[in-house]
């Protein structure tokens, strides 16, 4: 097989600097194939299709588990490819980064103090704020693109909202991670939309159903590894319905930061490559308005994090 070989990065100016470190990477359609992407600015590049890049290599989880070798690679290409190597971002299908991740994506609940406080005071049975961080799972077969369409089945439910969350994909696996270490074993940042039927999540007693139903994980556009991000925990994030602001915080107030939850999941459970965790979502999500405010036919709802992107989904009538 061969590879592209890094042969390290050209730091004499700013930009190059920046150009080196900086990966935003996609999953794409392209001639109808599902093709590896990185994006920047307008443009594409699709690893794949370039000279001295192995065509076999084509996928995210690819690159996420041997990424000690291909980042670097991958980085080297960038700088290396000719431009007309690039196509048009608008010539691609973006669609989620991981499209069948290998296991469910791990959720916080209530992990933003001013979410907790929300929910307190709507439900009868307040949740109190958590001495350990609340997980639960979204099945793979939730996952969607970062501009697709969410599926609403008012048989199903009537009750579907939204919710903006950080999400973090593992790079290096392990058990046993100490919160000191714990951010090395990050390979990079996405936007989620942990959309979630209330009736549901409220009729079955557990969360699993009512944040696993199909097409109900948004996420994209891409992942922005680790590097472009020094501080995770000072990230603005926003939620917008038709335009107007729903969510608008700051992962500086999430109870449990990144490094703490990455530490309490792998405590006795191995995390792997390509894993995904949801952070949590802040206050202002549908449910607890007043009136109650849910997701209907036509909505258009956009999720947006400083410093990664912007995921835009319209609600349909499934
Ligand atoms: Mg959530």
């Amino acid at each position: 097989m061969i590879w592209f070989q890094a042969s390290g990065c050209d730091y004499n100016t700013r930009l190059n600097h920046r150009r080196c470190l900086a990966l935003k990477l996609a999953t794409c359609m392209y001639n109808s194939e599902l093709r590896l992407a990185v994006v920047q600015a307008d443009s594409a590049l699709l690893p794949a299709t370039c000279p001295g890049w192995s065509p076999e290599v084509d996928s995210m989880l690819q690159v996420i588990d041997r990424c000690d070798q291909y980042l670097p690679a991958l980085r080297e290409l960038v700088q290396q490819s000719a431009p007309d190597l690039w196509v048009e971002l608008d010539s691609v299908e973006l669609v989620s980064p991981i499209p069948r991740p290998r296991q469910n994506v791990m959720c916080l609940g209530w992990n933003y103090m001013d979410h907790v406080e929300e929910t307190t005071r709507k439900m009868v049975e307040a949740p109190k704020l958590p001495k350990y961080p609340v997980v639960f799972t979204k099945a793979v077969s939730s996952m969607n693109g970062p501009y697709a369409d969410i599926p609403v089945n008012h048989a199903v439910s009537d009750k579907m909202d939204w919710e903006v969350e950080l999400g973090v994909i593992i790079g290096r696996g392990g058990q046993g991670i100490r919160r000191e270490q714990a951010l090395q074993h990050v390979f990079g940042y996405t936007v989620i939309n942990d959309v979630s039927a209330r009736d549901l999540q409220k009729r079955h007693r557990q969360f699993f159903l009512g944040k696993s139903l199909s097409g109900s994980c948004p996420m994209g556009p891409w992942i922005v590894t680790r590097d472009e991000i020094p501080d995770p925990q000072a990230l603005d994030l926003e939620s917008r319905v038709n335009g107007q602001v729903k969510q608008d915080s700051n992962t500086r107030h999430q109870i449990f930061d990144i490094a703490t939850v990455i530490e309490t999941l792998s405590r006795g459970m191995r995390l792997e490559p390509g894993d995904i965790i949801a952070t949590g979502t802040p206050s202002g999500v549908g449910y607890v308005r007043t009136p109650p405010e849910y997701l209907q036919p036509g909505d258009v709802v956009e999720c947006e994090i400083e410093s990664i992107g912007t995921i835009r989904n319209t609600v349909t009538a499934a």
